[in-house]
């Protein structure tokens, strides 16, 4: 019997005999293990990011992106991966020439993964481990990940309850949130660059700007203002994208003017490393396929 606490919504799913509150059994299935170019600068780099996808996911955004496969932990054409399959993909990104290994959705596969990681480690992995959440974590289970994860790429979606219970259906989010990220920073610090601007070690804190919603934006910034160096990287996103059959408000793209008063409250606050984005980067081709692909060398 193996019964789940890793994440907050501490279901307790036997995950040997079936799937938690995150649809994620007792191994995790990849969508997808290729090559990324559409992550933040020092992340994706020139060579692109080791991105691997796994199904399933701890929260319910009404306008999740990747619906097709963090709904269920099993999606069609998706495959499963013990340890040794993964560190297996980790290698294999690697050797195509990734920057950095890519854990896309990693938190409900946290058993699996804190055996895969040193496992790649000990068969000759050195490229860095990216750890590319929502946020929605319990720093009871981030402290096992410390010096496994050398970067990590949070979501901070929320402050208020009312918006991460209607948006989310979590409105507990920003109590783990908040903790989650602070460990974070405390294991790695602020983000460390090398000679070519490619990340090696550290946090970026990610926020999707969502239309009429710039004073939530504040308040997430706000919060990273007052508790960690203005020095941290945050990667302020302009990219929502409305699913067909959305309601208002989100039933349509950020404004320029939305985004611009979120981008110069940014730097009201002298953040001093901002990634902003074009509006036009709200388009379907920044989401791949997810067709279980696991790209060879
Ligand atoms: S990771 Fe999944 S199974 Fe584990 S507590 Fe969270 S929702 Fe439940």
């Amino acid at each position: 019997m193996i019964e789940c606490f890793e994440c907050p919504i501490m279901c307790g799913a036997d995950r040997e005999l079936g799937a938690g509150a995150c649809g994620a059994g007792k191994l995790p299935f990849v969508a997808r293990a290729a090559r990324h170019y559409y992550e933040e600068p020092p992340i994706s780099g020139t060579r692109g990011s080791g991105a691997i996808f796994f199904a399933g996911c701890n929260m319910r955004c009404v306008f999740c992106q990747n619906s097709d496969i963090s709904r269920t932990g099993c999606p069609d054409g998706a495959i499963p991966a013990d340890e040794s399959a993964l560190a297996d993909m980790m290698l294999g990104l690697e050797e195509l020439g990734a920057h950095n290994v890519n854990l896309v959705t990693p938190t409900p596969h946290t058993r699996t993964l804190e055996k895969a990681i040193p496992l790649a480690r000990k068969r000759g992995l050195t490229a860095p481990i990216v750890w590319n959440s929502n946020g929605y974590e319990r720093t009871e289970t981030l402290a096992r990940f410390e010096g496994l994860v050398d970067i990590w790429l949070p979501d901070l979606k929320y402050v208020s309850p009312t918006l991460a219970e209607r948006y989310s259906g979590r409105a507990d989010y920003f109590d783990f949130a908040s903790k989650a990220i602070l460990e974070m920073h405390r294991q790695s610090g602020v983000l460390e660059l090398d000679g070519e601007g490619i990340a090696k070690k550290g946090l970026i804190i990610r926020h999707l700007v969502l239309p009429c919603a710039v004073d939530e934006t504040r308040r997430v910034l706000d919060f990273i203002k007052e508790n960690l160096p203005t020095e941290t990287y945050i990667s302020l996103m302009s990219q929502y994208t409305p699913i067909p059959g959305m309601k208002k408000p989100l039933d349509r793209r950020l404004t320029k003017g939305e985004y611009r008063r979120a981008a110069d409250y940014a730097a009201s606050l002298g953040f001093a490393n901002v990634f902003t984005q074009k509006l036009s980067s709200a388009e379907s081709a920044y989401t791949p396929e997810f067709n279980g692909l696991i790209e060879r060398f």
